[in-house]
């Protein structure tokens, strides 16, 4: 058996790699799975050697690790730690031609009748073209990209951004057995009703 170097690192995710690197093994786990059950620690490594070694992986230690994985204790866990170790810069809702808040509070009026409670809304750093917006559940933040906020988008394209973003915080990520479902029917189907969808997409597209 080659020596092993086993150690926990401080990851965001519970992410988990192992490598083979001059007849030693190294494996590096999340410090999130620090305090996971025996028998989960043990799934891992049968996980890891089964792949390392391109060996079939046992459907029941696959089973226990993906069903620790999805609980809401690992992901609650998850989510505080990141928002503890994020170090997110916020912006604030005010641009130069768009303030997301009164973007928000008319979006709020016509689709949900006035009863969204506002979470904080901010402008990203840059000009980010490959993601436009985001719902960053840890901190309770949506994140717009800087790229609709000049005079040349129109404002259904924001308008609409943001509304995608509103049908996350109504409908939060379900487990469909082990699978994250972020879109659901229901969440596809409201999103539908947003009058100037076609243009949106359009511009988005063009973007
Ligand atoms: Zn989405």
């Amino acid at each position: 058996m080659p020596p092993f170097h086993i150690r926990f690192r401080r990851f965001v995710s519970l992410n988990t790699t192992i490598r083979l690197r001059e007849a030693q093994i190294y494996v590096s786990l999340s410090d999130l799975l620090e305090g996971a059950p025996e028998s989960v620690i043990r799934a891992i490594a049968h996980i890891l050697l089964a792949k390392l070694y391109r060996k079939p992986i046992d459907a029941a230690h696959n089973a226990r690790y993906k069903r620790f994985a999805s609980s809401t204790a690992v992901a609650k866990q998850t989510e505080l730690i990141r928002s503890a170790r994020g170090s997110k810069r916020y912006f604030g809702p005010q641009g130069h031609y768009y303030n997301l808040d009164e973007v928000f509070d008319s979006l709020n009026l016509r689709f949900f009748g006035g009863l969204m409670g506002r979470p904080d809304l901010t402008w990203s750093e840059h000009h980010a073209k490959r993601s436009l917006g985001h719902y960053d559940a840890a901190h309770n933040t949506i994140v717009v990209s800087r790229v609709f906020d000049r005079p040349s988008s129109p404002r259904y394209a924001i308008e609409y951004l943001l509304y995608h973003e509103m049908l996350h915080l109504k409908h939060p990520v379900k487990m469909n057995g082990l699978r994250r479902c972020v879109h659901s029917r229901e969440f596809k189907a409201e999103e539908r009703q947003f009058p100037q969808l076609k243009e949106a997409l359009a511009f988005i597209k063009r973007l």
